[in-house]
């Protein structure tokens, strides 16, 4: 037994830190169904913009607001209009977002104005880890038009401390659901370029945690549910010449599946507000609300293969200061 107790102390005891010093952080917005749900809100004639399927869209990140897993996260404040309203106000988020992604470690870079052929794509990826990109709803749609999300994401991202190699994920390797044909210099050679990690969030609510209730599941999804692969990703990135460093992130977008339950943030499972989630407890949440905490978890788990874990990325909501 004390054996096993002195096992177990070390990580129960740990106090982690960032694996890299991340110089750069790049989202994309890989999930089609992700893509496909936000859409919808906005133009229910058109949900999938005409740029989807032929180039993996992504915006420039803030490296400097990067958090370990356990990093609390305080509401940010920020501009935003009520629909009704006719001016701005400041004041903090009402609606508070977690968003389920994966993020993907540049091992090698390349040299500013020499891309990264798409075969070559993956020799450059160091490993996984878990990202949650909290997103203020309300800040991102009042300022995101014309040139993409800045403070309503930029207050804080959190990262899981592990990160999982390539390498080791290669007998989880499967492909992504069949596209259409990309460019030719996104056209992947070989098929399994991605990988069937299951991926999870839970929340836990400060009442909950009175109970010594556990956290409750509200969404399963896959990193195979992407339309693209972060080969395609990397490739894309580099294509302008644009030069990657040795441990950026490049994040794959909020991971979402095809159906009800796999959604990979509060936007789409409340329908952007309007349709509560109903929590165990009988507890509302259209967002979160203060001492909400969010748990990402990820795994890849096969008959007769071992179990590969991601850890966790955890960050749990503080009020306004
Ligand atoms: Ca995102």
């Amino acid at each position: 037994m004390a054996a096993a107790k002195s096992h177990l102390h070390p990580i129960e005891g740990a106090r982690f830190h960032k694996p890299v010093a991340v110089p750069n952080y790049t989202d994309f917005y890989a999930s089609i169904h992700h893509a496909t749900n936000v859409g919808r809100h906005f133009r229910p004639e058109q949900p999938l913009l005409a740029n989807y399927k032929w180039i993996p869209i992504g915006y420039h990140g803030r490296a400097s607001s990067l958090v370990i897993s356990g990093t609390t996260v305080a509401r940010p404040s920020g501009q935003t209009r009520l629909a009704e309203a006719q001016h701005p106000s400041f004041g903090p988020t009402r609606q508070l977002d977690f968003e389920l992604e994966l993020g993907a470690y540049i091992g090698t870079g390349n040299l500013l104005g020499s891309p990264i052929p798409i075969d070559e794509a993956e020799q450059h990826l160091f490993g996984l880890s878990l990202v949650n990109d909290w997103s203020a709803r309300d800040i991102q749609s009042w300022e995101y038009q014309p040139l993409g999300p800045f403070l309503g994401k930029s207050f804080a991202t959190s990262l899981s401390p592990w990160v999982i190699p390539i390498e080791a994920l290669a007998p989880y390797r499967t492909s992504l659901a069949p596209r259409a044909e990309p460019l030719p210099y996104l056209n992947e050679s070989t098929a399994d370029t991605s990988f069937d990690i299951t991926l999870e969030v839970l929340l836990s609510t400060s009442h909950m945690r009175e109970h010594n209730l556990p956290p409750t599941a509200i969404s399963t999804s896959n990193l195979s549910d992407l339309y693209w692969s972060f080969a395609q990703m990397l490739t894309h990135h580099t294509s302008n010449g644009c030069n990657l460093q040795p441990g950026d992130i490049l994040a794959s977008g909020t991971v979402s599946g095809p159906g009800p339950g796999s959604e990979g943030c509060l936007l789409e499972i409340t329908q952007r507000g309007t349709v509560p989630l109903q929590l165990p407890t009988g507890e509302l949440r259209e967002f979160l609300v203060d001492g909400d905490e969010i748990i990402l978890r990820g795994h890849c788990h096969r008959k007769g293969l071992p179990l590969i874990t991601l850890g966790e990325c955890r960050g749990a909501i503080l009020p306004a200061s």
